[in-house]
Order: structure tokens, then C-alpha cells, then sequence
């Protein structure tokens, strides 16, 4: 088949309320506002990408608006009626005219694959290198504000859907009873699930030093960027005085700041994230600059549709050390998903679709319902 020429791409807003609000370090997270891509080729074949963002731009730079506008005004001027060579062609050229932006990049490199994906009838992730794994861990986030209803609900998840990590959020206001918490689910699953703990740069290195033993000597698989995402060399000497994964996650921009904190050793472990990184080549990189290091790998999620998060799967597919598993739970986290087949674990693992493209396909009267309620 000849080369994909882009003829059209078309994004959407679509608001969807999470099932329980997830308290972070920043602030409570009620909602998630997705743009979702359309690319459509020569021959009328439509590819699809989501950009996710956590209900504004309290995470990252960016909000829904910023995606969207980025998408229409510079990205769809860029790319209309122009041939793609490749994905990597195609993300060194959307990298080039368009800095940072990382969620509205991502979304329309995810629409890329999947329609280069379907032109040949291979699987996203063939495309990406080709899987590894056919499977993906998924951890369970525990959000419900005490210990004995976050120790309740890992029970269920623990006996039912078979996870064998949980997360945990902790906010910079409560720490000391957040750290108690946090103690006791770690206590309540020992032997049986590792705990990561995510403080979203809610610490600072005093803090980290007052906090970290005790979680460590509770037995704490890992804390997920402590320390705001600059301070680098603070992160460095945690790095090196802890005996437990100190996991960069809002540090991580890109290839260039996976190379700094790599040479730095200022994490143990990266949390990956196409819609954070700005595609997945781009994340495909970081984790090559992981592998490189010696330093591990967390397949991260930004509480994405199935749809970014099935884009994300086809991707961590292609890994090999998947040390710390992942997070890819968002569908099971919102009132409302936009796949027309419900999302399915088993036994506690995501199994990766085998395509074409990303082997997805969307709900179109959920969709339609999503973006009027977005428009109200
Ligand atoms: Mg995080």
C-alpha cells in the first residue's frame, strides 16, 4: 500500500467525571477532559488519538483549551495533504514545528500509528518495534481517604481483579496522616501486593528525609516524584541514601530531561507517559535511555480513556523490563468510556489487542453524547 496522506483531522472535547475523585497533592481531581483526534487518509481510513488532561492545567502546562487550539491551529496546517513516511518521520517533524505541547502531539501521533496500523493491517505496537509481552500488569490506585476503606477496597481488588500493586496518593497538606495510611495499607498487603506511593512534587528534601525512612522501613516499593520536578540533584541524593524506587514522573518532558536525570542518577526508575513525553516515539526513547541506565521502568498513565490507554499498552508492549508494571487503570476510573467493547482485565493484566492499528474502536453515540454534554 502506498504511503498514508493525511486529508483531514477533526478533534473533539469530551469531559468525563471520574467514579471517585482522586485527592492529589495539588488539589482534588473530579474529571478528566479529553480531546480526541480523528486523522482520516486517501482512502477514507480513520485513525484515532486521545489527549487527556486532569481537568485543567493544575498537572501539566497544559489544559483542554491549549490542546485543542494547538491541534487545529498549528498541527492540522502542518500536516494536511502532506505523505507520512513513518512514525518516527512523523514525530521528528511534529518535534520540529511544535515545542513542548506535549498532550496535543501525542494525540495526533497516536492517530498516526493507528491509521498506519490499519493501511497495513499490522498492530500498533508491530509498527512500534514489535511486543515483547502480550500482557501488561495494571496496579489498582486506593483513593478512598481512610485505611480501613482503602485496605477494604484493595481487598476486592486484590481477590477480585487480581492486582498486585496498589497506588497511593499523598497530599502535601496531610503527609504525617497520609504516611500513617499509607503504612498501614503497605502492612495490611505484605507478601502479597507492593505499594508506590505519589506525592506529585508535594515535598520538599527536608520533608522527603522526615517521611522516607519510615515508609521504607515499612517496606515501600517506591515514591513517585517527591520533590518538585526541577530539583533534580535533591532528587539525586534521595536516589542515593534510599534503598526503595524513587520514580520520576513530572520531571520527565521528553528525551533531553530523561537523559539529565539519567546522568544525574536523580531517579531509580521512570514512570513513562505518552501524553506527558509528546508521542511514542518520544516515550520509546526514554524508556531506551532507561534500559540504558540500568534504571527501571513504571508504564504510567494520565487516567486516560481505553483508548489512550489501549494506545499506551500497545506501546509498553514493546518493553521487555517492565519493573514495576503499570498503572493503566484509567477506564476503570471513569463514570463514562468511548470504546464500543467494555475494557477488560484479567487477572489483574491487561491484554494488549492485537490491532490492526490499535485494534480499538470507539462507541460513536457515546461519543456524541460526551461532546454535547462538553459544549453544554
Ligand atoms: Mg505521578
Amino acid at each position: 500500500m502506498t504511503h498514508l496522506k493525511i486529508e483531514r483531522i477533526d478533534t473533539t472535547r469530551l469531559d468525563i467525571d471520574l467514579k471517585q475523585p482522586i485527592t492529589m497533592s495539588f488539589g482534588v481531581v473530579r474529571s478528566i477532559n479529553v480531546i480526541l483526534v480523528r486523522m482520516r487518509d486517501q482512502d477514507g481510513l480513520e485513525g484515532l488519538g486521545e489527549a487527556t488532561v486532569l481537568g485543567g492545567p493544575f498537572w501539566g502546562g497544559e489544559s483542554a483549551e491549549a490542546v485543542q487550539a494547538t491541534i487545529e491551529a498549528y498541527l492540522k496546517p502542518l500536516l494536511l495533504g502532506t505523505k507520512v513516511q513513518g512514525i518516527g518521520a512523523l514525530s521528528q517533524n511534529l518535534t520540529r514545528f511544535v515545542r513542548g505541547n506535549a498532550a496535543a502531539r501525542n494525540a495526533v501521533e497516536t492517530a498516526a500509528l493507528d491509521l498506519i496500523g490499519r493501511r497495513s493491517g499490522r498492530s500498533a505496537s508491530e509498527i512500534l518495534g514489535g511486543a515483547v509481552r502480550s500482557t501488561i500488569p495494571v496496579a489498582w490506585t486506593l483513593s478512598t481517604g481512610s485505611a480501613e476503606g482503602d485496605i477494604e477496597e484493595g481487598e476486592r481488588a486484590y481477590a477480585e481483579q487480581g492486582h498486585r500493586r496498589f497506588k497511593l496518593k499523598i497530599r502535601r497538606s496531610s503527609s504525617n496522616e497520609d504516611v500513617a495510611r499509607s503504612i498501614r495499607i503497605i502492612e495490611a498487603f505484605r507478601g502479597r501486593a507492593a505499594v508506590i506511593a505519589d506525592v506529585n512534587q508535594g515535598w520538599d528534601e527536608v520533608a522527603a528525609n522526615r517521611y522516607l525512612p519510615r515508609l521504607q522501613e515499612a517496606g515501600l516499593e517506591g515514591i513517585e516524584q517527591p520533590l518538585p520536578a526541577g530539583d533534580i540533584d535533591a532528587a539525586a541524593r534521595l536516589s542515593q541514601r534510599y534503598g526503595i524506587e524513587i520514580i520520576a514522573d513530572e520531571a520527565l518532558t521528553g528525551p533531553d530531561s530523561a537523559f539529565r536525570i539519567a546522568a544525574k542518577r536523580a531517579a531509580t526508575s521512570f514512570g513513562l507517559k505518552p501524553n506527558r513525553d509528546g508521542g511514542p516515539t518520544a516515550t520509546q526513547a526514554i524508556a531506551a535511555i532507561a534500559a540504558a541506565s540500568g534504571l527501571g521502568i513504571y508504564g504510567g498513565t494520565m487516567l486516560e480513556t481505553s483508548l489512550g490507554t489501549i494506545a499506551s499498552a500497545h506501546l509498553y508492549a514493546t518493553i521487555d523490563e517492565l519493573r514495576l508494571g503499570s498503572e493503566l487503570f484509567g477506564p476503570l476510573r471513569i463514570v463514562e468510556d468511548i470504546a464500543s467493547e467494555p475494557f477488560k482485565l484479567v487477572d489483574g493484566e491487561l491484554i494488549v489487542p492485537s490491532g490492526p492499528g490499535l485494534g480499538f474502536s470507539l462507541d460513536e453515540d457515546r461519543v456524541a453524547f460526551l461532546a454535547r454534554k462538553a459544549n453544554e
